[in-house]
C-alpha cells in the first residue's frame, strides 16, 4: 500500500439524496500506535476499528474540538480509549489481559456488560456524552445502533481491520449519514438503498483501492460528489518535558528515591504510545 493513499478520509455527498458519507483508510496511524507498544492480534484489531470509527466522527465535527471513545469492561479488555481531534490527530490505547494471538470475537473481548461511551468535546462550549449500546459483532454494529437509538440522524458504519496484513496493519471503512430533510420518506428509502450497496464493501477494496475508487465502485451509479481528502496522523502528546513535569510533581524526596531505586538513570514510559524517555540523575536533580 502506498503511503499517499493510506491515512486519509474522503467525504462524499449524494447529488440526488439527503445523505452524505465518508471513506477512510489508515495504515501509518496504526504503525505509529504500535511502534513502541505491541498488542495481541485481537486487541490491535479492536483498537484499529475503534480508531476508524472515532476518526470518521471527528472529521464530521462542526466545531474545533475532539471526539473520544471509551470502553470499560471486566473481560479481556479492561479499558480502551481513542481520542481524535477534528484536525484528525488521533491517539489510542488499550489495557487488556489477552495473552495469545487468537482472533477473539468482539463479545468475548468486551462482554455484554461493557460500558461504551462517546464524548464530543468542543474547545469552547459544553461537552456531550452518549452511551453506545454493545451489540452485534463489532464496533461498526455498535455505532450504527447508537445513531439508530439516539436523537441524532441515522448512520451506518462498515469497518474492517487487519493488524497482520501483508504490507503492514490496515484498517478502514465507510460511514453513511442522513442529513436534515424536508422529505424524510424519500430520504429513508434512499438511505436504505445506499446501505444495501454498502453491504457489498469488501475489506480488500478498502485496503488496496484509492478512496475515490471505493466510493465510485459502491455509489457511482447513484451520483456522488467526492471531496478532497483529509490526512489523518497518529499523535501522542507525550514529550520529555511532560515526563520531567511528572518527575518534578513527585517532589525532591520521592524523586531521590526513584533515582536510587533505578541506579541513577530513570526511564519513564508513556502509557499511551509506549515510548520510553530516559533521564540521568543530574537532569532530575536540576528540577528542584
Ligand atoms: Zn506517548
Amino acid at each position: 500500500m502506498s503511503t499517499t493513499e493510506a491515512d486519509r478520509i474522503y467525504r462524499f455527498i449524494f447529488e440526488h439524496a439527503e445523505v452524505s458519507g465518508a471513506e477512510i483508510h489508515i495504515s501509518n496511524v496504526l504503525k505509529g500506535m504500535t511502534e513502541f507498544k505491541k498488542y495481541p492480534y485481537a486487541v490491535a484489531r479492536l483498537l484499529s476499528e475503534c480508531t476508524v470509527a472515532v476518526a470518521l466522527l471527528a472529521d464530521y465535527m462542526k466545531t474545533k474540538g475532539s471526539i473520544s471513545l471509551s470502553i470499560q469492561s471486566g473481560t479481556l479488555i479492561q479499558q480502551l480509549n481513542v481520542a481524535c481531534r477534528n484536525s484528525l490527530e488521533v491517539k489510542a490505547v488499550a489495557v487488556h489481559s489477552v495473552t495469545d494471538n487468537e482472533p477473539h470475537a468482539f463479545g468475548e473481548l468486551i462482554g455484554k456488560n461493557a460500558v461504551m461511551t462517546i464524548t464530543a468535546i468542543p474547545d469552547e462550549g459544553d461537552r456531550y456524552q452518549g452511551t453506545v449500546p454493545v451489540v452485534g459483532n463489532g464496533i461498526a454494529d455498535c455505532m450504527t445502533e447508537y445513531f439508530q437509538q439516539s436523537e441524532q440522524l441515522a448512520a451506518k458504519f462498515m469497518i474492517f481491520a487487519d493488524p497482520n496484513a501483508p504490507e503492514g496493519p490496515e484498517a478502514g471503512g465507510v460511514m453513511l449519514r442522513v442529513m436534515p430533510s424536508d422529505n424524510p420518506a424519500k430520504r429513508k428509502e434512499d438511505f436504505s438503498g445506499f446501505c444495501m450497496l454498502l453491504d457489498t464493501l469488501k475489506p480488500e477494496e478498502v485496503y488496496t483501492l484509492p478512496g475515490e475508487k471505493v466510493i465510485t465502485r459502491l455509489f457511482g451509479a447513484e451520483g456522488v460528489t467526492v471531496y478532497k481528502p483529509h490526512d489523518i496522523v497518529f499523535r501522542c502528546d507525550c514529550s520529555r518535558e511532560r515526563c520531567l513535569g511528572a518527575l518534578k510533581a513527585l517532589g525532591r524526596d520521592d524523586a531521590e528515591k526513584v533515582i536510587a531505586q533505578n541506579g541513577g538513570r530513570v526511564s519513564v514510559r508513556c502509557e499511551c504510545c509506549g515510548r520510553n524517555y530516559s533521564f540521568g540523575a543530574d537532569e532530575i536533580r536540576a528540577l528542584f
